[in-house]
């Protein structure tokens, strides 16, 4: 009876990896730019959800089972109203029905999806590096936009992240995919990371409390640093940590250079300018400074979420170079 049973979850085992041979075999034997024109459609089509992720997760609607519908006038999208790029074009940027004006944010998110999943497919072909990186993008950019538009990480991206990238390690280590994989983990390696990461996240979070006297970083922080962690592994994210900071502390402080040269009355006029004009596509310093929170004059809160995307991918593309340069070679590994 147990025999049975592992016997039959080895043969699921190898059936899934065929399925992700043949796959391959299928996507990595056409030519490149078919390729990347096959996986850049693919790529706005995940656009399109990152696009319901970024206006439901805040607003707690449900972005699985409720179909698409318009803000305004709260018609139904019909699917072919609804074709990544494509359907912008030819509504003309307005909704079907009530011509209410669709954000711009749409077909740029999409393309940008396609185009993310394009480089990567053109850099990793189509292997599990390539579709564990797809995954973590699909997280990544709703949490960009959510955390700077609302100052908060939804639940779904960073708990659902972590499920996700421990599925991703136990699937790889159940399958072992030896083949050319050089981002992935296996499962140990997932938790650990998890582990090391919330521990030092928790730390920083009490350390920041008990000097500032208020939080320094959110509890999202702490639970997207877990998330990093179970795509990435221990030393990816602590590089990842590294340029999040970095990064973060270059624009803290050049939030304080510009409120000391221009003062508080004239970032609000400069807030007024931004939102009145719609003139989204000023330097986005500018609009960092504005979207801060800088009601008591000298406590800027900054979206830290944003950052440690950026690290993360920092890191995907960056971290063997650093320890060979830097760590590795000397230590002798
Ligand atoms: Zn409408």
């Amino acid at each position: 009876m147990f025999s049975d049973i592992i016997l039959f979850f080895n043969d699921f085992l190898n059936y899934i990896k065929y399925l992700i041979k043949s796959t391959e075999f299928l996507l990595n034997s056409v030519d490149k730019r078919i390729g990347f024109i096959i996986i850049f459609i693919f790529g706005t089509i995940f656009g399109s959800f990152i696009n319901v992720l970024i206006y439901r997760l805040p607003l707690e609607i449900d972005f699985i089972f409720k179909s698409s519908f318009c803000p305004k006038c709260g018609n139904p999208i019909k699917w072919y109203h609804n074709i990544p790029l494509i359907s912008y074009i030819i509504l003309k940027g307005r909704c079907y029905y009530c011509k209410e004006k669709i954000s711009f944010q749409y077909p740029i998110v999409e393309f940008i999806s396609g185009l993310v999943f394009g480089l990567l497919y053109l850099k990793f072909g189509v292997t599990w590096d390539f579709f564990v990186l797809a995954l973590f993008y699909i997280i990544s950019l709703p949490v960009i936009v959510i955390d700077f538009k609302y100052q908060i990480i939804p639940d779904e991206l960073t708990i659902g992240g972590i499920v996700i990238g421990l599925i991703l390690a136990l699937l790889r280590s159940l399958l072992s995919f030896q083949l050319d994989s050089s981002i992935s983990l296996g499962i140990f390696d997932s938790l650990m990371a998890i582990i090391v990461n919330v521990l030092i996240f928790v730390i920083i979070y009490y350390l920041s409390f008990f000097i500032y006297k208020k939080e320094g970083l959110g509890f999202g922080d702490v639970k997207l640093a877990a998330t990093i962690g179970s795509f990435l592994g221990v030393y990816p994210s602590l590089v990842s940590f590294f340029f999040s900071f970095l990064f973060g502390s270059i624009l803290g402080l050049l939030i304080m250079i510009i409120n000391k040269i221009i003062n508080y009355k004239k970032v609000n006029l400069l807030k007024k300018y931004v939102f009145s004009s719609g003139d989204y596509l000023s330097t986005i310093s500018i609009i960092y400074v504005v979207k801060t929170d800088i009601d008591k004059k000298n406590s800027v809160y900054i979206a830290f979420g944003p950052f440690m995307i950026l690290g993360a991918w920092f890191a995907i593309f960056f971290t063997n170079f650093i320890l060979d340069t830097f760590f590795l070679t000397e230590l002798g590994f």
